[in-house]
């Protein structure tokens, strides 16, 4: 068991836990190294990073950026990231921006469905300072009694085909991977394994990845099953990519895997953080 968890979520995106309750789980979990990763914001990563000094857990700053490449969504991973480097926090600003606009077409879906007040109830579950996404939508459904829980709301709403889609242009690839190599930090391709990309097309975002200055993948990932963790492991191994593990934990009951207690790398690859500066103090 690994007690390094290198993706979650806090309410400054979709998940629960406040990035101070976020801490205080990953420190009873005996995590001793944790990045938080909210998709399209850092606006947690202060209070987050002063509730880990007192844990004694090692933290990572850390970003999830949304990327539209051919037509489909794909998440990247930016880790060590200066939070304050200007591009990389206008870029997320304006990502963020289209998320408002986003909602609200989401929400005309879905009144087109017959689902009416899914924008305000989609907002009761935005936080203080939180982004708005398909989750809140989703929290909102279930709420209502349209789906039983938040792996089924997804098959039957807010996906391509159902009611609640939209389509959305996200930040380029190489616009995302050069915000966060411009702020000092390492892109890693988020559960590759969720895009369900044909051999030719996967390698191609492989190249398209690496030749853009991206360093990792994903190996290790609540998304992935065993099998597809051997698979990425070894597109790992033959391009020279390093690996990442985390949980992608949303909140408590939400999530396929809690923080922290990840299974190990596979055998041969070389993780992500093997040059990590944070790692010597440990
Ligand atoms: P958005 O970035 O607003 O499109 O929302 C994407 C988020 O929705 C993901 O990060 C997950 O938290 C959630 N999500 C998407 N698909 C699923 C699914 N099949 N099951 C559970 N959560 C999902
Ligand atoms: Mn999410
Ligand atoms: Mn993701
Ligand atoms: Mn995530």
């Amino acid at each position: 068991m690994l007690d390094i968890d290198l993706h979650c979520h806090s309410n400054v995106s979709d998940g629960v836990l406040t990035p101070a309750q976020l801490i205080n789980r990953a420190a009873q979990r005996g995590v001793v190294v944790l990045a938080l990763t909210d998709h399209d914001d850092v606006a947690g990563l202060d209070e987050a990073r002063s509730a880990a000094l007192e844990k004694n857990i090692t933290f990572i700053n850390g970003v999830e950026i949304s990327v539209s490449w051919r037509g489909r969504t794909i998440h990247i991973l930016g880790l060590n990231i200066d939070p304050e480097y200007q591009p990389l926090f206008d870029g997320l600003l304006a990502i963020r921006t289209g998320r408002i606009q986003r909602a609200q077409n989401i929400a005309a879906e879905l009144e087109k469905a017959g689902i009416a007040g899914s924008l305000e109830g989609a907002y009761a579950y935005v936080g203080e300072r939180g982004l708005i996404g398909r989750t809140h939508f989703a929290r909102f459904l279930v709420e209502k009694g349209y789906a039983k829980d938040m792996k089924s709301v997804f098959k039957k709403y807010l996906v391509k085909g159902k009611p609640g889609y939209t389509s959305h242009e996200w930040a380029a690839l190489s616009e995302a991977i050069a915000w966060i190599i411009g702020s000092g930090g390492r892109a890693v391709i988020a559960h590759p394994a969720r895009y369900n990309l044909g051999k030719n097309v996967l390698n191609d975002l492989l190249d398209e990845f690496s030749a853009l200055g991206g360093s990792a993948i994903e190996v290790i990932s609540a998304s992935h099953t065993p099998q597809q963790m051997e698979i990425f492991a070894a597109h790992a191994r033959n391009r020279g990519l390093l690996a990442s593990c985390g949980s992608d934990f949303h909140g408590p009951g939400e999530s396929f895997y809690d923080l922290g207690r990840l299974p190990e790398l596979p055998t041969g690859c070389v993780p992500v953080w093997h040059d990590w500066n944070a790692f010597q103090n440990n």
